[in-house]
């Protein structure tokens, strides 16, 4: 038997799963593209990880990102925690000395700082595109370059030129202009690069105080162009992990073991067989009291298995037997 602790990061762009063996060595990992549908993407990769790893046995679940609870729900998490908290425990697991820690995925981005291996602040931006890989993706699909060779491009071209980037309108514009002025689209996609650093430096690390030792992670960490651009931002050399993009999964799955160490193994996972499960998450709005709730529940054969969103816990509360899966979201490390 191969023994492990699963780790789920289900987000927006990518839901991403890794087994970790108790001595800390990543068994498989996969990025799958979420695609609108979390739940299959979970199935699914699941099935994978049973396929790859017949006899795998699965000692403990952490889930987290945007979706943890829907995953916790499916997978019965022994630990649903925060983003924050993920990638904060899979870095200073590799990295105890970090300080900073800056992450721009495909749709998000964030900062976190660390002292002592303690989250003392971090910020998220999940609204303004400018920041995230999505504006390179854009602006890629524009220039008709395939975005695997923008990083490659950008660092051929020894050009400083500025690119008015503070919204994909503006840069959209500036870009144009740019190229009609005769610069290469090299040149063009340095600036580019250096202008998603600029906007993601300015909306989310403003005012904040950023030491080194420097990690950059996240699905944006492949492309040798913004790592230039943020080097020379910082005038420092940043620390790129091995596994920079499922960092969140490898968090969870470390902070599910400490759980299952403490609590002699006692796992609640739902086992390989709930990918054949027929789950169907839907939501409804409580018209109990003025905060208007947006409340999420999963049903399983026509009966809601779990609810949550309800500010006041009527309807999680509602369930027999209250929540059915484990909802030990612990901040208290994090603060804003
Ligand atoms: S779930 Fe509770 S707090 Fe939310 S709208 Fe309904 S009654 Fe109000």
């Amino acid at each position: 038997m191969t023994k492990a602790f699963l780790g789920v990061d289900v987000g927006s762009v990518s839901t991403n799963i890794v087994a970790v063996s108790p001595d800390d060595q990543i068994l498989s990992q996969q990025y799958i593209r979420t695609n609108g549908q979390p739940l299959e993407c979970i199935k699914n990769g699941i099935k994978l990880l049973q396929n790859q790893n017949p006899n795998i046995e699965i000692l403990g679940v952490g889930t987290t990102g945007s979706g943890r609870q829907l995953a916790g729900v499916i997978l019965g998490a022994d630990i649903v925690k925060n983003e924050i908290t993920a990638h904060a425990t899979a870095v200073t697991h590799y990295y105890p000395e970090v300080k900073t820690i800056f992450e721009i995925g495909g749709q998000d981005s964030k900062v976190i700082l660390l002292q002592d291996q303690m989250v003392v602040d971090f910020a998220m931006n999940t609204v303004c595109a400018a920041g995230t890989g999505s504006f390179l993706d854009h602006q890629a699909e524009r220039l008709k370059i395939p975005i695997e060779q923008f990083g490659d491009m950008a660092l051929s071209s020894n050009e400083n030129i500025r690119i008015a980037g503070r919204c994909t309108v503006f840069a959209e514009s500036d870009m144009i202009a740019k190229q009609q002025f005769g610069f290469s689209k090299a040149d063009i996609i340095k600036g580019l690069c250096e202008a998603l650093i600029r906007n993601y430096l300015t909306n989310l690390c403003r005012g904040k105080n950023l030491e080194p030792p420097f990690v950059f992670q996240g699905g944006v960490a492949a492309n040798k162009g913004i790592v230039a651009a943020l080097e020379k931002e910082l005038k420092h050399e940043v620390i790129i992990p091995k596994y920079f993009n499922v960092m969140g999964a490898i968090g969870a799955a470390l902070i599910a073991k400490d759980l299952m160490v403490k609590t002699n193994y006692q796992t609640k996972f739902s086992g390989f067989d709930t990918a054949d499960l027929q789950f169907v998450p839907k939501t409804f709005n409580c018209e109990g009291c003025p905060n208007a709730c947006e409340v999420i529940e999963v049903d399983l054969e026509g009966e809601p298995i779990a609810r949550w969103g309800d500010k006041c816990g009527k309807w999680a509360n509602a369930i027999a037997g209250g929540s059915t899966h484990s909802h030990h979201e612990n901040t208290a490390q994090v603060s804003a």
